[in-house]
C-alpha cells in the first residue's frame, strides 16, 4: 500500500502538550502525502497517554480487525504507547517503510445477562470490574462449569494481560507477559474470616475458560470497562472470555520490549550504590 492510499486518524486528549503535538503530526502526515481521516482509517494514532488509547480502541472497537494503532506518549513511555513526542519523524519514516505487519494483543469479552433476559456486550483492553453499589457484593464465582467459591467484599476485576499492570496490579495481582494469552481475575477486598472464605490470591486463567460471576443481592451493580462505568439493576449473571478479536498495533523496528515497559514504569533506574 501506498502512503497516498493509507487512511489515518489522528487522536490527541485536551492537554495543550498533546495537542501542539498532535497538530505538527498532522502536518507531517499531510506533508508526506497520507491520507487523514476519521473514517474507516487503516491506522488510527492516539496522542497522550495510555488513557487516550484506550479511549480511540473503544471508538474503533467495532473495526479491530481492520485498524492497526499507534500510540505517542506526551509524558513517559506509556504501556500501549511506542513512541515519545519528541519521536514524530520517526514514526512518520516508520509509518512510510510500513508493510502492514502488526503486534497483536488479547482484548477480553463481558457479557451481562439480565434477569429480564436482555444481554449487553462490552469489550476490554485493560479490565472489567463488577462492584456492588452500596453494600458488601455477595457473588458466586464459577470458572470453566466448576463452582468455584462464594465471594464477599468490594468487588472482582478480570484483566487482560496487556491490563495486569493496571488496577489488576493494584489489587496485588500478578503481571503477564502479553504473549501469554490468559485472563486474570483479582479480588476486590475480600471479606476472609472463619464464616467467609475466597482463595484470597490473584487466578490466572487460560485461554478457553469461561469465567461466570453471578451476584446474589441482586440490587444496583457497577460495571467499570477501562474508563467507563455502567451501572446495571438486576443482573443474573456476567461472563468473562477472551474475545476471537485482537487489537493490533502496528509494528515499531524501535518497539520497547514489555519488560524495559514494566522497568521504567515501576522500578527505575537502580543504584547500585544501595
Ligand atoms: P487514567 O487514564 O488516568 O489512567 C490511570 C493510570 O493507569 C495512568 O497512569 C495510566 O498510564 C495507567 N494505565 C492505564 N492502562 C495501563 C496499563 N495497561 N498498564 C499500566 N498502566 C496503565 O485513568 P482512566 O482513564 O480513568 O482509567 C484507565 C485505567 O486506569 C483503567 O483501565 C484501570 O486499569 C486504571 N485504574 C487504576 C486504578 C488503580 O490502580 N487503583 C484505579 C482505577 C483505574
Amino acid at each position: 500500500m501506498k502512503n497516498t492510499d493509507k487512511k489515518i486518524a489522528v487522536f490527541s486528549n485536551y492537554k495543550p502538550q498533546s495537542k501542539e503535538v498532535c497538530q505538527l503530526l498532522i502536518k507531517k502526515l499531510r506533508q508526506n502525502r497520507f491520507i487523514l481521516t476519521d473514517k474507516n482509517p487503516d491506522i488510527v494514532i492516539s496522542v497522550g497517554g495510555d488513557g487516550m488509547l484506550l479511549s480511540v480502541f473503544h471508538k474503533y472497537e467495532n473495526q479491530l480487525d481492520k485498524v492497526r494503532f499507534v500510540g505517542v506518549h506526551t509524558g513517559h513511555l506509556g504501556f500501549y504507547t511506542d513512541y515519545r513526542d519528541f519521536e514524530i519523524d520517526k514514526l512518520i519514516e516508520n509509518l512510510k517503510l510500513d508493510t502492514g505487519a502488526q503486534v497483536s494483543y488479547p482484548i477480553l469479552n463481558v457479557r451481562i445477562f439480565l434477569e429480564d433476559g436482555s444481554v449487553k456486550s462490552k469489550l476490554a483492553l485493560n479490565e472489567a470490574t463488577i462492584k456492588r453499589s452500596d453494600r458488601t457484593m455477595v457473588a458466586d464465582v464459577m470458572i470453566n462449569h466448576v463452582a468455584f467459591e462464594r465471594f464477599r467484599g468490594d468487588g472482582i476485576s478480570v484483566s487482560t494481560p496487556t491490563g495486569s499492570t493496571a488496577y489488576n496490579k493494584s489489587l496485588g495481582g500478578a503481571v503477564l507477559h502479553p504473549t501469554i494469552e490468559a485472563l486474570q481475575i483479582a479480588e476486590v477486598a475480600s471479606l476472609n474470616n472463619r464464616v467467609y472464605r475466597t482463595l484470597g490470591s490473584s487466578i490466572i486463567v487460560p485461554k478457553k475458560d469461561k469465567i461466570e460471576i453471578f451476584p446474589t443481592r441482586n440490587d444496583q451493580h457497577t460495571i467499570s470497562v477501562d474508563n467507563r462505568t455502567y451501572t446495571f439493576k438486576h443482573i443474573a449473571k456476567v461472563e468473562f472470555q477472551i474475545d476471537n478479536h485482537k487489537i493490533q498495533f502496528v509494528a515499531s523496528p524501535s518497539h520497547t520490549s514489555f519488560w524495559n515497559r514494566v522497568k521504567d514504569a515501576f522500578i527505575g533506574e537502580v543504584d547500585d550504590e544501595i
